[in-house]
């Protein structure tokens, strides 16, 4: 449906407010057993050093990293990378304890009066107070930014590695989601964004003290974001405005970023249809140009300004859906900053206090897993933003965060494989049945560990040659890699992402759910692991429904099949390749 953008009221300057603690006590304070009765202990037990082995092991004695030192950026020192990794082992035990302690201590919401300019109440979100204090932590000891380029303050660490990383902060699925949304956020930022959106923002996203969301679905476009309805109306001074409804947003609204006078700043991404500065959605023709449209008649033909309807170059009337909707990515702040972070108001004028920027959070969802992390629905009235990339090209620029977040998502599903691993495998061991000993021995357990143990191995593996690739890609020496051998990682990388996503997110689950089974009734209490089950559910429905992924995929590879199966015939070839190259040196 096209429709001409609705006016919504004057945004907000007033200040806004700091963060405050909100005023209820947490659940965790509620006892779950009597004091003086006998009770036991749950089961939950992690040891990160375990993911550290594998990954070990898997760099170097499968994909054969070593091999690529002098060849690919960031690959000379493999022992000072792999001891950047090992310093992540205290932090994942504490987000670990964190995530089970915090299930039962889910993230609260309190309502905030609205101002003159937008006189809508709206919602506060708040972590729980250990999730807030490890999140301090993490961005004080620089994990903020593992990957992201020194430049502009991040660690540098190649893919290959940042995953182990990566892998071991999914431990705790609610923060990691919080950081690696927001590495994505700066990515994207780097990747596509102008010098100017680039001095401002990232230092402050790389610190961690401002963090980034992903703002994209909303009621009645999910899986078909062609349907969307938010609009993104140009402006002459090159600015945007913002206005529309987004669901289901991870991290949109916490108190864990913090600007100068504790507000929270959050810089939301967003994926908007594109409107002209007359107000009027814009189609993209076939050669490349946008026109306004006023409506779709009822019979389902584009009409444009003048009221007559527009003609195709065969000299047709355009039919809807015959000229593609232009979707553009915008940079909504919280508060808005300028170059020396001093705020500035929505006309880019200092201001002494922040300025709140037609952002309103509506909603926060009661999720069935990640309790310590903050789902919330936002609707921005007449919010500034400002254009990342090229207008009409918000799709494939919004993918610079998704295709980061998708092996997150199979990151995430690997973890939580092998904490189940983990801890079935030591109760099978101790748990002694009738007369047939330790369970481990029934080969029903010990079928339920092997498929822990193959899923989380072979996943690691699989999106670590991902990560490698995309290494290559953009860190690949010139002289060695040419541009053909890189154009065909890129596609290796683009066919694989999604894939990496669904196939892990489903293969773990189900071996997931077998660990509950193989532990019984203690396998289905929340203290205990049910809630690694319950947490990782959500990989198989967000960053792209996997019912839709595999259509998708379906028709992908149909299209790139010969380019994919060469690269999966060759999938290690770039260690062989390396192998060579080393050998023949003199
Ligand atoms: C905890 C959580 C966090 C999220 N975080 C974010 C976020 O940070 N940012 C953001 O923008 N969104 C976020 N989402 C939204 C998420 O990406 C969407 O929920 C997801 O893409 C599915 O969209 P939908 O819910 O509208 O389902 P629908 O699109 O209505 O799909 C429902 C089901 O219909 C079927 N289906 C639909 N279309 C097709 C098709 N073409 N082919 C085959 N089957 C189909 C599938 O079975 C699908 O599962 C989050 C969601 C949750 C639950």
């Amino acid at each position: 449906m096209v429709r001409q953008v609705e006016n919504y009221s004057v945004p907000s300057r007033e200040d806004v407010q700091p963060n405050a603690e909100p005023p209820h006590a947490w659940w965790a304070d509620v006892p779950g057993e009597a004091p003086h009765l006998p009770h036991m202990a749950s089961w939950r037990q992690y040891d990160p050093a375990a993911q550290v082995t594998a990954y070990e092991f898997m760099l170097r004695e499968v994909l054969g990293v070593d091999n690529l030192q002098g060849l690919v950026g960031g690959y000379d020192d493999v022992d000072a990378n792999f001891r950047v990794v090992r310093g992540f082992l205290g932090m994942a035990q504490a987000l670990h304890d964190a995530s089970a302690r915090g299930d039962q201590d889910p993230v609260r919401m309190r309502t905030v009066a609205g101002t003159a300019g937008t006189p809508q109440e709206r919602i506060e979100t708040f972590l729980p107070p250990e999730v807030l204090a490890l999140f301090r932590r993490y961005r004080e000891e620089g994990w903020a930014s593992i990957s992201g380029s020194p430049d502009y303050g991040g660690q540098g660490l190649p893919m290959g590695f940042a995953n182990a990383i990566l892998e071991m902060g999914m431990v705790n699925p609610g923060v990691a989601v919080l950081t690696f949304l927001s590495e994505g956020v700066a990515s994207a930022l780097e990747a596509k964004g102008s010098e100017e959106l680039k001095r401002v923002w990232l230092p402050h996203l790389k610190s961690g003290k401002v963090t980034g969301a992903m703002v994209m679905t909303e009621p009645l476009a999910g899986s078909s974001l062609a349907d969307m309805e938010t609009t993104a109306q140009l402006r002459a001074d090159g600015t945007v405005t913002v206005n529309g409804y987004k669901r289901f947003l991870s991290s949109a609204d916490h108190n864990a970023s913090e600007g100068p006078n504790g507000e929270r700043n959050i810089v939301h991404m967003v994926l908007a249809r594109t409107a002209s500065e007359n107000g009027y959605l814009l189609r993209k023709k076939p050669d490349g140009s946008f026109v306004e449209v006023l409506k779709v008649d009822e019979d389902g033909y584009l009409v444009g300004v003048d009221g007559r309807h527009l003609m195709n170059e065969r000299g047709e009337m355009v039919k809807d859906g015959e000229w593609r909707q232009v979707l553009t990515l915008v940079l909504v702040p919280r508060v808005p900053l300028n170059e020396k972070g001093e705020y500035v108001d929505l006309e880019g004028k200092v201001v002494d206090a922040p300025v709140e920027n037609g952002v309103l959070i509506a909603k926060l969802n009661h999720k069935t897993g990640l309790q310590v992390q903050s789902n919330t629905n936002a609707e921005y009235v007449n919010a500034c933003g400002f254009v990342v990339g090229e207008v009409g090209e918000g799709m494939k620029n919004m993918f610079v965060i998704m295709n980061g977040a998708r092996i997150g998502v199979g990151l995430q599903s690997v973890c939580a494989a092998e904490l189940m691993r983990q801890n079935v495998e030591e109760y099978a061991q101790r748990r002694e049945q009738g007369l047939g000993g330790a369970i481990i021995h029934y080969p029903n357990v010990t079928e339920k560990i092997l498929n822990l143990r193959a899923h989380s191995q072979a996943g690691r593996i699989i999106a670590a040659e991902v990560a490698i690739a995309l290494d290559i890609v953009e860190r690949g020496k010139n002289d060695f890699f040419t541009r053909g051998e890189k154009e065909e990682y890129q596609r290796y990388v683009d066919v694989m992402t999604p894939l990496v996503k669904w196939g892990l997110s489903e293969k773990c689950y189900a071996a997931i759910d077998g660990g509950v089974q193989a532990m019984g009734g203690e396998g289905y209490m929340r203290e205990s692991v049910a809630q690694i089950l319950t947490d990782t559910r959500i990989a198989r429905i967000y960053e792209g429904a996997n019912d839709v992924l595999a259509v998708g995929e379906a028709v992908f590879q149909l299209k790139h099949m010969r380019s994919f199966i060469r690269r999966m015939r060759t999938s290690t070839a770039w260690t062989d390749t390396a192998r060579c190259a080393t050998s023949s040196a003199p």
